[in-house]
Formats: C-alpha cells, sequence, structure tokens
C-alpha cells in the first residue's frame, strides 16, 4: 500500500474494506454483489452491499412512526454492527435485501398432508409447489413425512396402492435439483420421519449402503423420536409401528387415543395441549379420568387396527445407528425435548425442523437467522478480556435488525406470512467460538470452555430476551402471545455440573474461566421475567445457532460454535476451490518464530499439529481440530448451547474415520440426555463428496 499511495496514504481509504479477508471477497463477488441483469457488470462494493441490508431493514421503522432521524440512527447502528463484521444476517438477508427478491430469511417448514392436493394448501403438492418457490430464492425447507400412507396401503379413489413416503420425498429431491435458485446456491431440504412410522426401516435406509451418495443429496434426514422410545432403546423393549392412515376419526375419543399411541405423548404437555384444544371447540370435554397412559392407548390403538407390528425398539436404533455411521444419516430429533421447551407450546406440536436443525418450526412458520462474530469481542493485549459491554450492545441491535426482517419479507405464500407473523420468531447466533477461545487461550477441549460456552451463550440469551421486551414495549407483542402460558425456557435449562455428570467427566471450571465469566452470575433472569409480563414480548424465539456456513467466510472466522476443522485446507465451493492456512495459526507460529514457508507446508500437509512433537505445546493444546476433539466435548459444547436457547443448535460431531459405529451409539445416547434438540455426526471420509478436505495433500 505504501509503495501504491505513498506513505501513510492508504489509510485513507475505507478501513472496513480491509477488514474483509480474500476468501470474502471472493464468495461476495460470486454470490452476493449485486450485477446489472443486462451487462452483467458489479453495482456495488462489499460496502454500498451492507448499506443496501442496513437502509432497508431500517426503513421499515417507519410502519411504527420513527422519525427521519431515529431511523437514520438505526441505520447507522445496523451498518456498523455490519461492516465492522460484528454480526452478520443470513444469506438470503445479505442477497436480496432491496431487490426484487424478497425472501429474506433461510427457515422454512411446510406441511405434508396425505393428499394429493388440499383446499389449505398442504397436500404433497401443494407443498411441493410451496418448496420450489422458497427454493428459488435462497431458503431451506423442513418437512415431516409422518403423515403420509405407507407404501402398499391403499388408495379408496383409484383402488391403487401408495407408494409410500419415501418415493413422495424422491420428488422433492428432484424438484430440488432443478430448481438451482438463480445458481447462487443449491436448495437444502430436511426431511423428518417419526419412529412410529410402520414405513420407518425403509426411510433409515434411504441414504444409506448402495443408495448413499446417490438418493435424496438434497436432504438431511432425521428420525424423531421420543423419551418413551428411548427408554425402550435402553431396555430393549418392544415398540409399536403404526399408520398413520387409522387416525382420521375425527371427533371420537379413538382418534385422540391413536394420535396419542403414535406419538407416545409426553404426559405433561399432552395434558396441557388437548385440554387447551378442547376448550378452543368449546364442545367436548375430557375429564382426568381419560387422560390415558401411553400404554393404554396403545391397547386402543391395537384393537383398532392401527399398529401394524411390533419390534425391538433396539434394532430400530441399531439401524440408525448404522446409517449415522455409514455416510451421516439419518441424525435423530428428539420431538419431546422439542417441544417441551417450546417457548409457545400452546400453539401445537412440532414435527419438524429446517434442514441443518437449529429452527424447529410449526408448519408455515419461516425464521430469519443472523449471527454475533464472537471474534471481534475478545478485547486486550497484555491481558486479554471479553467485551461483555460491546456484546450487549451488538446483541440489542442484532435483534431489532432480525425483528425488522419479518416486516421487511415478502412472502413466497400468504400462510407462510400468516404462521411467521403470527409468532415473530428470530433466531440471533452466534460464529467464531473457536477462534475467540484461542484468542483467550482456553483450548476447546476443556471443562473451561464448555464453561465458557454455558456462560457466554447465557448471557446472549438474557440480552437477546432483554431486547424482544424492550421492542415489545416500543411496538407491541408477537400476536400469539400469552403471558400466562408462554413457557420461560431458563425453567428447564440443565444446569453445568449435570452435564459435565452425563458425559462422566470429573473436572471444574478453573478460577480464571469463572472470573473471566462472573458478570454473567448477576444476571437477574426473574426480574427478566417481571419485565416480560408486564411489558410483552416482540418475538416468540430470539436465539438460534445456526452453521453459518458462508457468512462466516464472509466474516473471516470459524463457523458457529464448531472448532477449527483444519490450520490447513482445500475448501470446495461453488465458485471453485481455496486454500487457507489459519491467519491466527500464523499468528501463533509467528511467536515462537516459526513462521517460514518450509514449516507451514509441512502443517499444510496434515491440517493439524496436535500429534506434532516439534510444535510448541501451546499451540498443539489451543489449536486441536475438529478430529482431534474428542466426542463428548463436541457434544458438550452443543449442549451448553442449548441450554440457554429457545430454538436448536446445529452441530456436526465430526468424527475420525476409524471411530466404530459404538461411538455414534455413544454420542447419541449421550445427546438425548443432555437435552440436546437434535443431532448428527458425519465420519471423516464416509461420504464420496465433502464440503472441506483435510489438508492440501489428496
Ligand atoms: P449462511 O451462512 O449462508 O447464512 P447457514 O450455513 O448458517 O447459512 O445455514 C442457515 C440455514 O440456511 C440452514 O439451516 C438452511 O435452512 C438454510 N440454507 C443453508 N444453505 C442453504 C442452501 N444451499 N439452500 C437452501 N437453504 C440453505
Amino acid at each position: 500500500y505504501n509503495h501504491v499511495y505513498g506513505k501513510g496514504k492508504w489509510k485513507d481509504f475505507d478501513q472496513k474494506d480491509l477488514l474483509l479477508s480474500y476468501n470474502a471477497l471472493k464468495v461476495l463477488e460470486a454470490r452476493y454483489l449485486l450485477k446489472d441483469p443486462n451487462t452483467l457488470r458489479y453495482i456495488e462494493t462489499p460496502q454500498m452491499m451492507f448499506r443496501r441490508v442496513a437502509k432497508f431493514l431500517s426503513n421499515v421503522e417507519k410502519i411504527y412512526g420513527k422519525s427521519e432521524e431515529e431511523i437514520h440512527h438505526i441505520e447507522e447502528k445496523f451498518y456498523e454492527k455490519m461492516s465492522e463484521l460484528k454480526f452478520l444476517p443470513n444469506t438470503p438477508t445479505l442477497m436480496n435485501s432491496g431487490t426484487r427478491l424478497g425472501i429474506l430469511s433461510a427457515c422454512f417448514v411446510l406441511p405434508v398432508k396425505d393428499s394429493m392436493t388440499t383446499s389449505q394448501g398442504d397436500g404433497i403438492y401443494d407443498t411441493l409447489r410451496a418448496m420450489a418457490l422458497v427454493h428459488q430464492q435462497g431458503g431451506g425447507t423442513g418437512f415431516d413425512f409422518s403423515e403420509l400412507r405407507p407404501k402398499g396401503d391403499i388408495v379408496a379413489s383409484t383402488a391403487g396402492v401408495a407408494s409410500g413416503p419415501v418415493s413422495f420425498m424422491k420428488i422433492f429431491d428432484v424438484s430440488t435439483d432443478v430448481v438451482k435458485q438463480g445458481g447462487k446456491r443449491r436448495g437444502a431440504n430436511m426431511g423428518v420421519m417419526h419412529v412410529w412410522h410402520s414405513d420407518i426401516e425403509d426411510f433409515i435406509h434411504a441414504k444409506t449402503g448402495q443408495l448413499k451418495d446417490v438418493q435424496l443429496q438434497n436432504f438431511n434426514i432425521s428420525v424423531g423420536v421420543y423419551d418413551y422410545f428411548m427408554d425402550k432403546v435402553e431396555k430393549g423393549e418392544e415398540v409399536p409401528l403404526i399408520t398413520p392412515r387409522k387416525t382420521k376419526i375425527p371427533g371420537t375419543d379413538h382418534d385422540y387415543y391413536i394420535v396419542k399411541a403414535r406419538n407416545y405423548m409426553n404426559e405433561e404437555w399432552v395434558q396441557e395441549e388437548i385440554l387447551s384444544e378442547l376448550e378452543e371447540k368449546g364442545s367436548v370435554y375430557l375429564d382426568e379420568s381419560k387422560i390415558v397412559t401411553v400404554d393404554e392407548a396403545l391397547y386402543i390403538a391395537e384393537k383398532e387396527g392401527a399398529i401394524i407390528r411390533w419390534i425391538n425398539a433396539r434394532t430400530i436404533f441399531d439401524e440408525i445407528v448404522k446409517g449415522a455411521w455409514d455416510g451421516g444419516d439419518p441424525g435423530l430429533l428428539f420431538i419431546d425435548e422439542i417441544n417441551r421447551r417450546h417457548p409457545v407450546w400452546y400453539l401445537g406440536k412440532i414435527q419438524a425442523t429446517n434442514p441443518c436443525g437449529e429452527e424447529p418450526l410449526l408448519s408455515w412458520e419461516s425464521c430469519n437467522l443472523g449471527s454475533i462474530n464472537l471474534e471481534k469481542f475478545v478485547k486486550g493485549e497484555e491481558k486479554v478480556y471479553v467485551d461483555w459491554d460491546g456484546l450487549a450492545d451488538t446483541i440489542k441491535y442484532a435483534v431489532r435488525l432480525l425483528d425488522n426482517v419479518i416486516d421487511a419479507n415478502r412472502y413466497p405464500l400468504k400462510q407462510v406470512e400468516d404462521g411467521t407473523k403470527r409468532t415473530r420468531k428470530v433466531g440471533l447466533g452466534v460464529m467464531g467460538l473457536a477462534r475467540m477461545l484461542i484468542k483467550l487461550g482456553i483450548p476447546y477441549d476443556s471443562v473451561d470452555a464448555v464453561y465458557f460456552s454455558y456462560q457466554l451463550s447465557k448471557f446472549i440469551y438474557y440480552h437477546a430476551f432483554k431486547a424482544s421486551i424492550e421492542l415489545a414495549r416500543e411496538k407491541g407483542s408477537f400476536p400469539a402471545y400469552d403471558p400466562t402460558r408462554y413457557r420461560e425456557i431458563w425453567d428447564s435449562s440443565r444446569p453445568f455440573d449435570y452435564l459435565l455428570s452425563v458425559t462422566g467427566i470429573n473436572e471444574t471450571p478453573s478460577t480464571r474461566i469463572k472470573e473471566l465469566t462472573k458478570i454473567v452470575d448477576s444476571l437477574d433472569f426473574s426480574a427478566l421475567k417481571k419485565d416480560r409480563i408486564t411489558f410483552g414480548l416482540r418475538n416468540s424465539t430470539v436465539v438460534s445457532i445456526a452453521p453459518t456456513g458462508t457468512i462466516s467466510i464472509i466474516a473471516g472466522t470459524s463457523s458457529s460454535i464448531e472448532p477449527l476443522f483444519a490450520l490447513a485446507f482445500i475448501r470446495n465451493v461453488a465458485v471453485g476451490k481455496f486454500m487457507e492456512i489459519d491467519p491466527l495459526f500464523l499468528d501463533y507460529l509467528r511467536r515462537y518464530e516459526l513462521d517460514n514457508s518450509e514449516v507451514v507446508k509441512k502443517v499444510a500437509e496434515t491440517g493439524t499439529v496436535a500429534e506434532n512433537p516439534f510444535m510448541p505445546s501451546t499451540i498443539r493444546k489451543l489449536f486441536r481440530t475438529a478430529h482431534e476433539v474428542s466426542p463428548e466435548f463436541h457434544v458438550l459444547h452443543q449442549a451448553a448451547w442449548q441450554q440457554w436457547n429457545d430454538s436448536g443448535t446445529s452441530k456436526t460431531i465430526n468424527l475420525r474415520t476409524e471411530e466404530p459405529p459404538e461411538t455414534v451409539e455413544k454420542v447419541y445416547m449421550i445427546a438425548w440426555k443432555l437435552g440436546i434438540k437434535g443431532i448428527t455426526i458425519y465420519r471423516d471420509k464416509s461420504k464420496s463428496q465433502q464440503v472441506i478436505y483435510f489438508g492440501i495433500k489428496k
């Protein structure tokens, strides 16, 4: 710079552009910066993009009667947070704000009813159309296919036989391939089937064995499991497989019993759910004595012919584990946990999530996400510390921005607009956790790091919730808000010690880490609850931990709450291959005068240094990568972030290629006990194509 522009002169240029790394610029150029549709010339720079988003999203404040001056102030705050890379909204918001395309949210869940089309627009082909509209503009979709009748079942109108849920999923998959999202993103889906469905084995095997790398390539698949089922797995007892078709006996008690049997429902919330439903109908009253146990419900279901057969829960679980070990699918969704900790549980039962699992949503709901770049909040040279005030300020404006997205969004369908505006869910997440920990000198796979995650997520949740209360004071609560029935998630957040006890780790956090995070211990959640009751709440959920696949590249940090993947690696993305060497790692090499090309080249061969006896031990401990971190620590971080989160936590439990299926089994079991809402593993090299490869020697 000095050479080209004169000494010191380059500093006159916008410093903010200099924050963007080469990879960030490549990604922005390839997919985000606007082009003139006729000439294909770029018509904006990165700073102009941030300005476009800030302007568009602050402008909706007009609806709420804000003055020009107030709006200008908000715009500047939004711009500042994004351009300093402290916070970024999810990809569709960055791409589509202020453009002809109107979808700004990343996550959608759509219903699939057992019919070709319906007047409510939730039949199989209605949903297929809805999916195409969402994909076209960069959103991801999730579906529960459990309502579809099993393979071989009769189809009354044609006297034929049904082809079953998996065959319909294939149509969704092909459609996803065809709609390429304007060439910018490949579509992504989550397909869910609940474990009681009589086609569950077909579903579990849909992406394994010979079908791996072939079938349903645009789907992540997850089995919806219940506490009842998991208990039976532990005991090695039988569970029923049930057809969904036998439950259409509207208005009768039998209907209720079978639905209950099907869902192996958790007693506590069934009662509330059923009672509130009956209250709404105002006609029937189900007295206490009719609230039956799961076993009684199963007895009735059997009598009605709804149970196709019984199978050992262990057999199903083993098949799930084998599939996941073989190719990453299926994952698990813990349906009881999801619904127990759904703040607006009274609106119905959640059956599915978006593609990466961070958003359990009701049918027709959508959610927009955004993530804070944690790395930016480590301050200090000699003595490093966390800038809690700066973090709180960023959270406040991030929640406002995300809430504005709901008003600025142009929804692909009326049902999605209604579903979304009813609950106004937003998902504030994080990226750069691994790098934040390194800067603080805390190894990712340590009890201190998990404690830090636990405290940090608590801080973020507190401030996001507070921001949403303040917005409610200003603009009103979400329409479905019910002050008495709304359920605070912190009433059921598990204590930190419990998390450790499940994994059998017998160690306590250090005094240094307690000191570093002691501000969190003074947060008063009961005062927060009082404020909610007095002033209301703007958003039914506020937090969600997304994978930040692309926005973390733009921010130049590690993704989400994941450990570093490799210190040097090749990244395969739609626009080409990138070789990357972690700049933080280079910094450390410099400290030890090891930043020469020979050392770097050597490290890049494997991507790691943990096993390298010539590396200083500080570097070896701090720079442990995803496959060196034990599965327990992966899961513990996910569990820590889930305790202070009213949505879900997306995380990949990365396993080494040589891990046996027993490791997968252990991870899935522990995840259930830790109160995680959904779990996915990925064993290195288990698929023919993976996005990131280790090292540069392939
Ligand atoms: P980003 O970093 O691009 O904002 P994330 O990796 O955090 O996105 O993913 C967030 C959510 O966005 C996913 O869970 C999914 O719902 C949606 N999503 C991600 N990638 C795609 C894609 N290729 N197509 C459709 N939706 C996607």
